[in-house]
């Protein structure tokens, strides 16, 4: 088929999906939802929650998280989720009624299918329905060939979650991270859930080390960045890890901890997200005192 030709049935199914997407989502969320190209034919999908990665092409649709319920006669073929929470899982029944196949780390389905609790706002979870977990699993690895690209889906250890995976379209030269990063701002580490601050750091070098200096990284919240600016993201987290360390190691309350201001410098460019600078010390100093 000539390339003109791909595109345009490309853009057909992309502007049908899209649609529904959007629809979805005024029906969730009073807002509306952004679509952006990244690279290829990789877009992102951002409106109230996560990130949406989604791949386009002949071969039908593959939607990297599912935080907007699509529906309609969208040719979705598989919805990856990064991790369990509900920002990122929230459309999968929707989708899968659809016609996609759910797939995630094993961890992801074994959260979904009890009650959890969110440890920062201790927001109790309950266990998903059937039709919302993920049907296909796996441990370490899994590869899909779609849409002339290869995608390769890469569990990373104790993170974000224990359950994150990293997905890259090799040919599209573009990175999903999910949560592990937090373009622009202070990251959450889901302890409760298996996070640690040492496992993200850890897990952004190895996301790191599927990437080169063209790669796009979507981050789980926030804007499309490149490799350098995940990099800066990185630096930021190894300050703060030791500058709290240090001060667990003194043997400070968290309350002095939090009043140490060990973010200072910082919050002139992070401070301003989801999670303000005394939220993320008191995540941080949490994850290293959890005994
Ligand atoms: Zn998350």
């Amino acid at each position: 088929m000539p390339a003109v030709c791909f595109h345009r049935a490309s853009l057909v199914f992309w502007a049908g999906v899209l649609c529904s997407v959007a629809r979805a989502a005024e029906e969730v969320v009073p807002t509306t939802v952004r679509t952006e190209p990244v690279a290829g034919n990789v877009f992102t999908l951002t409106g109230a929650g996560g990130n949406v990665g989604m791949c386009v092409g002949d071969d039908g649709i593959l939607l990297i998280d599912s935080d907007y319920a699509a529906r309609g006669k969208a040719p979705l073929r598989f919805v990856v989720n990064t991790h369990w929470h509900f920002d990122h899982v929230g459309g999968n029944e929707k989708l899968a009624r659809a016609g996609a196949l759910l797939i995630a780390h094993e961890n992801v389905r074994t959260r979904m299918s009890t009650e959890q609790r969110l440890g920062h706002i201790e927001r109790r979870v309950p266990p998903s329905p059937a039709g919302a977990l993920p049907s296909l699993t796996f441990r370490d690895t899994l590869t899909l060939y779609l849409n002339g690209d290869e995608v390769r889906i890469v569990h990373v250890e104790s993170a974000h979650t224990d359950g994150d995976s990293l997905v890259l379209f090799r040919n599209a030269n573009v990175l999903h991270v999910g949560d592990l990063y937090f373009n622009g701002g202070y990251p959450f580490i889901d302890v409760r859930a298996g996070g640690s601050l040492d496992g993200m750091i850890r897990a952004i070098d190895e996301a790191l080390a599927l990437t080169n200096e063209s790669t796009r990284i979507i981050p789980g919240h926030g804007r499309v960045s490149g490799v350098a600016d995940f990099r800066a993201y990185r630096e930021m987290l190894v300050t703060v890890r030791d500058r709290v360390r240090a001060l667990v190691n003194e043997g400070q309350t968290r309350e002095a901890v939090i009043a140490a201001s060990p973010t200072r410098e910082l919050d002139e460019k992070w401070g301003r997200g989801a999670f303000p600078p005394d939220a993320w010390v008191g995540i941080v100093y949490d994850g290293m005192t959890r005994k």
